[in-house]
């Protein structure tokens, strides 16, 4: 029989446990010519969350859970899940319920047909605000126009990987990373099918505006030189038109002579430049950020326990 692991990141989400179970369980019930597993990636809950975790254990072996040391970021949690899946597919899907488990069967039939990305599109966002979705939207067209791979729009990380697909994804070992884009990048076959996202179950986001200003810089800082190309060319516009100006005032010298006046268009000058350079250094110090991050070549996480072990070796498994 072939292995499905169901694989669910999870912070502070005491409250929606308990539903989620039931409801994974009810769609897996359905479904009894394939194994399950339920791998739980605990990112560093405050709550029961891991107490929760360990009684589904005690009663369900099909449940595993993965304690990760601290809050390492649902990005970092979700490559700490692929790692551990031991599935032949591994479905990602939020704790939530904003994704709902009852189009498992479907991905797995679209599985069975040969894909190996069977993602979901959200038709619609109900329980979010207009300002999130706006924000979203704009945001996925920036990124679509900029970076050199399709990028999916209105697409989570809700989808069902064929195992091929998951050990591309473990091989990509960034510290700073953009999954999102990751799943465009390592290509295979996609099929997209489509959902209305229901409103939170229970519990609340972990996403505030900061978080999400910061993933969008990410997401395209990992995918495109783009920025720093766009701040090559508006260099050289700038000093081509430098120079016009330049050559300009000297003729109007040697007809006209020189004049004190011209505050105004010096300071004009003066600061639209500082700007740009300013914009400038930024978009470089983005990159030389991200390269500065990975040059530590740091594990991409730590993992505190494994389903009741302690993990204690130092020389991480995974990294
Ligand atoms: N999550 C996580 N680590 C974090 C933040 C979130 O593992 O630091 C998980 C969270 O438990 C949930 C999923 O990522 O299963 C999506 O989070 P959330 O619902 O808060 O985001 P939203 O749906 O509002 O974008
Ligand atoms: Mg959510």
């Amino acid at each position: 029989m072939k292995l499905v692991t169901i694989l669910i990141p999870a912070y502070n989400e005491e409250d929606v446990l308990g539903q989620l179970y039931e409801r994974l369980n009810s769609v897996t019930g359905e479904l009894p010519d394939y194994e399950f597993e339920y791998l739980f990636i605990n990112d560093g809950s405050k709550d029961r969350t891991l107490d929760i975790l360990k009684e589904f254990r005690a009663s369900d072996k099909r449940v595993s859970f993965v304690d990760l040391s601290r809050n390492f970021g649902k990005e970092t949690a979700m490559i700490a899940g692929l790692d551990y899946a031991k599935g032949d597919a591994v479905v990602i899907i939020d704790a939530d319920l904003q994704d709902p488990p009852e189009l498992i069967p479907e991905m797995i039939q679209y599985w069975e047909e040969g894909y190996d990305d069977v993602y979901a599109k959200r038709r619609s966002r109900e329980g979010e605000t207009f300002l999130k979705k706006f924000t979203s939207k704009k945001f996925y067209q920036l990124l679509k126009k900029m970076a050199s791979v399709p990028i999916q729009e209105d697409t989570g990380d809700f989808r069902l990987l064929d195992r091929r697909a998951v050990e591309a994804l473990r091989m990509l070992r960034e510290t700073q990373r953009y999954t999102k884009g990751m799943f465009s990048w390592i290509g295979y076959n996609k099929k997209e099918i489509e959902f209305d996202r229901d409103p939170r179950a229970a519990g609340e986001t972990k996403w505030n505006y900061f978080k999400l200003i910061n993933l969008a810089i990410e997401g395209i800082t990992s995918f495109t030189t783009g920025p720093l190309r766009l701040s090559a060319i508006i260099g050289s516009i700038v000093s081509l038109c430098a120079f016009i100006f330049m050559i300009w005032v000297f003729i109007k010298t040697l007809v006209i002579g020189a004049d004190v006046s011209g505050y105004p268009s010096l300071m004009i000058v003066i600061l639209f430049l500082g700007g740009i350079q300013l914009l400038s250094l930024g978009i470089i110090g983005e990159y030389l950020g991200r390269i500065f991050n990975e040059t530590k070549r740091r594990p991409l996480y730590f993992v505190d326990e494994y389903n009741d072990d302690k993990v204690r070796e130092i020389e991480h498994k995974k990294c």
